[in-house]
């Protein structure tokens, strides 16, 4: 099991206070993404650290980027590509999204590649569709290669407090690993008191957490959820 908290643009918690209290759950992988400003506190504090978004280059001309090589030399251990919020309000592209989660694992990255469909593509009948096109590109880039996870991110249950039912989520899960044979995080307004039974579907490998890893107890209490 892996719960990764994704702080946004946020400052987030004390991260030695995020150590303390969830560093002895065991059976489970806690990770927390800060913005890049947070990275070296949360790595001080001896915490899994990812990136939110990492580029392909290693060095140059992309004002505004952080390269793989930069987050390996603060001690950085992964990265997410392809969240939602890149997508829609960045414009990041299936291409663009394997072609970073492709350098960042090349570079000896870990990566969180996030895919989902929104609800006006849910109500379509797509979204089936549109995972096979997202899983796909990051598929062909990447393979299923061993420091590589997905998680299934509904657009419309981010930051919305709509949850998929737990039979919604089984289904996108099993597609998924069906195209790729890599671990699936669910993400989607998971808090503690709905933590347990979405991670508890059979194809359900963790958690990616926006807004309830904020709260240093609700992180840990689903954090033990997933120990559970
Ligand atoms: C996220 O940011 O990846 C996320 C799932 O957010 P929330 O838990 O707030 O819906």
């Amino acid at each position: 099991m892996i719960v990764a908290g994704n702080w946004k643009m946020y400052a987030g918690p004390d991260p030695a206070a995020v150590a303390a209290r969830v560093g002895a759950i065991g059976g489970v992988d806690k990770i927390v993404c800060p913005p890049y400003t947070g990275l070296a506190s949360c790595v001080a504090a001896g915490l899994a650290t990812y990136a939110q978004n990492v580029h392909w280059e290693n060095e140059g001309a992309y004002t505004g980027e952080i390269s793989p090589r930069m987050l390996l030399d603060l001690g950085v251990a992964g990265s997410l590509v392809g969240h939602s919020e890149r997508r829609q309000y960045f414009g990041e592209t299936d291409a663009g999204v394997a072609r970073r989660a492709k350098a960042a694992l090349e570079a000896g990255l870990s990566v969180i590649a996030c895919v989902g469909e929104t609800q006006e593509q849910r109500d379509a009948g797509d979204t089936e569709t549109v995972l096979r096109i997202q899983v796909d590109a990051i598929g062909d880039a990447c393979g299923s290669h061993e420091r590589l996870v997905l998680a299934y991110e509904p657009v419309w249950a981010i930051g919305t407090g709509l949850t998929a039912t737990p039979e919604m989520v089984e289904e996108a899960h099993a597609l998924i690993k069906s195209l790729l044979d890599v671990p699936v995080l669910y993400g989607g307004s998971v808090k503690p008191d709905n933590a347990e039974v979405l991670m508890g579907q059979p194809s359900v490998d963790g958690a990616l957490v926006g807004g309830a890893s904020l709260d240093v107890e609700s992180f840990a209490a689903i954090c033990e959820a997933a120990a559970r």
